[in-house]
């Protein structure tokens, strides 16, 4: 279910390097190349679709599976009990650069309210 020229699924097929902290039947979580924080990693589907725009309910067990990398990873890591924040930018006015469903997971600082 790959798209051709998707830079994450080239990830998920091991075709570029990353590195990969978590993976799961359904999920993988890499290092974003480009930290926002001390801890920054992305955490992605093992299916190709684009955004939560295109999320169907066959889809939403990767999506769990997702959220609960991220509840793993923050324990695994020690960031459960101070905090970290997941983002999901969907669409142009949200920023989104990469069209490859992703949940960005930043940890190890504090966090504005509003974002940016
Ligand atoms: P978006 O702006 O779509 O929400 O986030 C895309 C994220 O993917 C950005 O934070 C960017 O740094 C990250 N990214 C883009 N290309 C690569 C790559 O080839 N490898 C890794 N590890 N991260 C990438
Ligand atoms: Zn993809």
């Amino acid at each position: 279910m790959a798209a051709e020229t998707c830079i994450f699924c080239s990830i998920i097929e091991k075709k570029i390097p990353a590195q990969i902290i978590a993976e799961s039947e359904r999920s993988i979580a890499f290092k974003d190349i480009n930290p926002m924080a001390d801890f920054h990693v992305l955490i992605i589907p093992k299916v190709h679709f684009t955004g939560l725009n295109e999320l169907t309910e066959e889809l939403g067990p990767y999506v769990a599976d997702m959220a609960l990398m991220a509840k793993n990873l923050a324990r695994e890591f020690g960031f459960a009990d101070n905090g970290y924040r997941v983002v999901i930018n969907t669409g142009s006015h949200a920023g989104q650069s990469v069209f490859h469903l992703h949940m960005h997971m930043l940890a190890g600082r504090d966090f504005s309210w509003p974002p940016g």
